[in-house]
């Protein structure tokens, strides 16, 4: 096995902070964690550019860092009376949480760990070594490099392409959206999930009354979480095509409730993955995903409270269908749109459009410097159905030619190819931990009963 005296992670987000406090809890080795944005460290895109008001989409209960102390996250909150394990609190509280786990670790750690703001932008891996280049010029050796740069960020959309802020804004979590809107004016959000509620609730807080209109292919809103009753979840692993695991589910809901009957499922998610044959997963990615996708990531009570008031109040339409052109006009921006199921065209005058399609996974679009020349050179590529980097189930990043790397690892959702279920803090966590006492030989010690 590998020696590793030095790792170094390229990304300090939730994924690249866990990975760092579970290398300084177990191992001995030291840690560089690098991060390009000051605002973002610990935290990174989820928890650090949340406004006030967004909520995490999971209790409390359910959010600790570390999967060998489930409490750990609810405790915080009771110890600073700001919530307990049914409460969803802030994205900015989980933002302060997470900071202030880091500053313990390396206040406990310091001559073991440092943290470099700065952008890696460059990497040169041989059998001896990986050498980091950051912008600043400065290089970065390491035995191990783990790349942990979280969804890449939304990419622009072809018919918005021609068009710029304040009429189309690319940039969804920016605190500007609502900046020198009239009451009067109608918001286009593009796309209707998650990144949209968000989008919604900011318009909502900065005082927009004005209409806003939120437009997908299916025209589907994720579901709000509700309490359901205790049930006894399942203990094997369904099987079956994807119909039938739909059908199982379906049967499933009638017996425990649709949330329960979605949630029995996670622990068993990774592994139905893994075990799906490639047109398998092709045809969940193609047909199922945003049915899943709405039913697994729900939103708060709150949340849900909030986006149904602004519906029957008039002021939040969801649409069906599908973008054809757009172009500036009037200072905003005139959409030409196919409602879904329909041959006929429809345009709509808007203020401003936004991009709530949501994070980006495929590597060919990446703008990141530092992805862009690893994939160019071939010592990253993208996972077969190119919704993030092809790694293999210890992370390992495999080479263009198909090489798994011993000293190139990759963490969190960009390796949602090779586990599917890798996008929210329960599962991330648990991949940071065990990645973290594998590297350690921590894994061996509990084995063993030492
Ligand atoms: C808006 C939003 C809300 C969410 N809410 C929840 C929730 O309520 N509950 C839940 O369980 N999950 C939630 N998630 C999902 C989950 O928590 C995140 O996906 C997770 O935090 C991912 O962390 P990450 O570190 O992998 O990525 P990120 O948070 O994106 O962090 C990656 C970091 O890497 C840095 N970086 C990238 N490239 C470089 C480079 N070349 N050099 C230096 N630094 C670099 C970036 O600046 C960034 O800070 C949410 C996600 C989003 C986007």
């Amino acid at each position: 096995m590998l020696k590793v005296d030095h790792l170094a992670i390229v990304g300090g987000g939730f994924s690249g902070t866990l990975l760092a406090i579970n290398l300084l809890r177990y191992g001995t080795m030291r840690v560089t964690l690098i991060e390009q944005r000051k605002d973002h460290l610990a935290r990174g895109l989820a928890f650090g550019s949340a406004q006030a008001d967004h909520v995490l989409n999971v209790r409390a209960g359910n959010m600790s860092a570390f999967p060998d102390q489930p409490g750990h996250f609810s405790d915080w909150l009771e110890r600073h009376h700001v919530g307990t394990a049914q409460t969803f609190a802030t994205r900015q509280i989980y933002g302060e949480y997470l900071l202030a786990l880091l500053e313990d670790a390396r206040r406990a750690s310091s001559d073991r760990m440092e943290i470099i703001l700065g952008r890696a932008i460059d990497m040169r891996v041989d059998t001896a070594e990986c050498q980091l280049t950051l912008d600043s010029g400065a290089k970065v050796d390491a035995d191990m490099v783990v790349l942990a740069p979280g969804n890449l960020p939304p990419h622009r959309l072809a018919a918005f392409r021609h068009l710029n802020a304040p009429a189309y804004i690319n940039e969804p979590w920016s605190t500007h959206i609502a900046d020198g809107l009239k009451d009067d004016d109608r918001i286009l959000l593009l796309g209707s999930g998650l990144t949209a509620v968000d989008c919604a609730q900011s318009l909502d807080a900065a005082g927009f009354r004005g209409r806003i209109v939120a437009l997908s292919r299916r025209g589907l809103l994720p579901h709000r979480h509700d309490m359901t009753d205790p049930f006894a979840p399942l203990r094997e692993r369904p099987t079956g095509s994807c119909s039938t695991l739909v059908r199982s589910i379906r049967n499933r809901a009638a017996e425990v409730e649709w949330r329960n009957a979605v949630d029995e499922i996670r622990p068993f998610t990774q592994d139905i993955w893994r075990a799906a044959a490639p047109d398998m997963r092709m045809r969940f990615l193609r047909h199922l995903r945003p049915y899943w996708d709405i039913h697994r990531h729900r939103v708060a009570p709150q949340v849900a409270d909030r986006i149904g008031r602004m519906m029957n109040e008039g002021r939040l339409e969801i649409l069906a269908g599908k973008i054809v052109a757009a172009r500036a006009s009037d200072g905003g921006v005139n959409v030409t749109w196919r409602p879904r199921g329909s041959a006929s065209e429809v345009r709509m005058q808007c203020a401003r459009a936004i991009n709530c399609t949501g994070p980006l996974s495929d590597l060919s679009a990446a703008a990141d410097p530092l992805l862009g020349r690893l994939a160019a050179s071939g010592l990253i590529r993208a996972d077969a159905h190119a919704i993030g980097i092809d790694v293999d189930q210890q992370n390992r990043a495999i080479t263009l030619a198909g090489m798994a790397q011993d000293r190139v690892r990759v963490v969190g959702p960009m390796t949602r190819g090779a586990h599917w279920e890798i996008v929210a803090v329960p599962d991330i966590r648990r991949q940071t931990w065990n990645l973290a006492r594998t590297l350690s030989g921590a894994h061996w010690v509990e084995a063993e009963g030492l």
